[in-house]
């Protein structure tokens, strides 16, 4: 049995759509957990909006099948699908004053008393004392909080955002990212969310498929995605990693490399299946799970913590914490982020150091796989 509100998980299953020649989304299997705020993370072009739009129903797939629960709703026009969008342009009504404006989904049903349900509305998004201001009154994160309430009177089962805070600045970007997660979790319905901004996937979403030329990369809770990367496109495009070249020597529940003349060990979990068959592989650490300790005072470094040399090249103080440069003698550049660092003790350009971290936090990747 389904309601308005449990009608079911996003099911698509081998969706594709091809323009002429080029593929904008290859043929693609994904399930969008019910009640989960969910979102398609990529770089411009990389088919996210596409997929959106086709769970919409503002596009047609080329080849396989969308699910609302367990109803295939593949051949329903937009308006019969339980699903609504919001987009960057809030397209408001002008003319019309707030309340109006998220009256305007249940009017044009024919149904005549709406003011408790705008009224709800109007509290759900914290812009009752606005009913009766017209949008122009309105500062761009409000107006676009009336944008979801217009939708979400409706009671959609999914509710799709289409960057919906591209046209916001940083700070009132951040603030509604906390405002819609804050939303979602008080209406419970689906939030479909896409965006190129991995901070704001990372903030609001229970989970995130990351997706490049139109394929998803990987799928999974923001947390997973950052510590356990499994491509060199996600490492990368999740904040920032370190990416080492290294040879497999031993594999097993701990896989042994050799990296920059040192051995390195990394959880056997944490490498790809191609890495665990042996070869060449990326080992990747994230700048702030490293410590740095002057070479001289390398004894003092506790036993069983990966290690690798290298020279400090640049540093810079950000406030938070100081981010190094440091240069390996295989020629790689490693970056280096430190909290708390003293003044006085921070390494200066040129310093011999040694980088070491726990093994835990490495993860290794498949060195010959394409990187777009
Ligand atoms: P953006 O953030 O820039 O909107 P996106 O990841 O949402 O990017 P899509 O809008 O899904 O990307 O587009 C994916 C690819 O499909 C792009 O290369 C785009 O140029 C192409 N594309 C989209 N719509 C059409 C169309 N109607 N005809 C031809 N190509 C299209």
């Amino acid at each position: 049995m389904t309601d308005k509100t449990t009608g079911g998980d996003v099911r698509l299953t081998g969706i594709s759509k091809t323009y002429g020649s080029f593929t904008a989304v290859h043929p693609l299997d994904l399930t969008i957990p019910q009640g989960s705020f969910f979102a398609l993370l990529g770089a411009s072009g990389c088919g996210k909006t596409t997929t959106l739009r086709m769970i919409a129903g503002l596009e047609d797939p080329s080849s396989g099948t969308v699910f609302l629960g367990d109803r295939d709703v593949t051949d329903l026009p937009p308006y019969k699908r339980p699903v609504n969008t919001v987009f960057q342009s809030y397209a408001l009504f002008p003319h019309m004053d707030i309340s109006e404006n998220i009256a305007f989904g249940l009017r044009r049903r024919g149904i005549k008393s709406v003011k408790k349900q705008v009224d709800d509305m109007l509290e759900l998004v914290q812009l009752g004392d606005k009913a009766r201001h017209k949008p122009h009154q309105l500062s761009g994160g409000q107006q676009q909080r009336v944008a979801v309430a217009r939708a979400l009177i409706n009671h959609p089962q999914v509710l799709l955002l289409d960057e919906p805070l591209g046209a916001l600045d940083l700070k009132l970007r951040r603030q509604m990212q906390l405002e819609l997660k804050r939303i979602q979790t008080e209406v419970g319905i689906t939030f479909v969310h896409v965006t190129h901004d991995q901070e704001e996937a990372m903030t609001m979403a229970d989970q995130v498929a990351v997706m490049n030329g139109g394929r998803v990369e990987q799928l999974g809770a923001p947390a997973d995605l950052y510590e356990n990367p499994r491509t060199t496109f996600v490492a990368n495009f999740l904040g920032t990693s370190n990416l080492i070249e290294a040879e497999v020597v031993e594999t097993g529940s701990e896989v042994v490399v050799t990296a920059g003349g040192g051995r390195l060990r990394v959880p056997g979990d944490r490498c790809t299946d191609a890495v665990r068959q042996g070869g060449k592989l990326l080992v990747g650490v994230r700048p702030e799970k490293i410590s740095l300790t002057h070479a001289d005072d390398a004894g003092a470094i506790a036993d069983g913590r990966n290690q690798v040399t290298g020279r400090i090249a640049d540093s810079s103080f950000i406030g938070v914490s100081t981010q190094y440069v440091v240069n390996s003698p295989a020629g790689a550049e490693l970056q280096v982020y430190e909290q708390n660092i003293e003044r006085d003790a921070r390494l200066r350009p040129g310093a011999e150091v040694v980088l070491h971290w726990n093994p835990a936090h490495t993860f290794g990747l498949d060195a010959t796989q394409d990187i777009d």
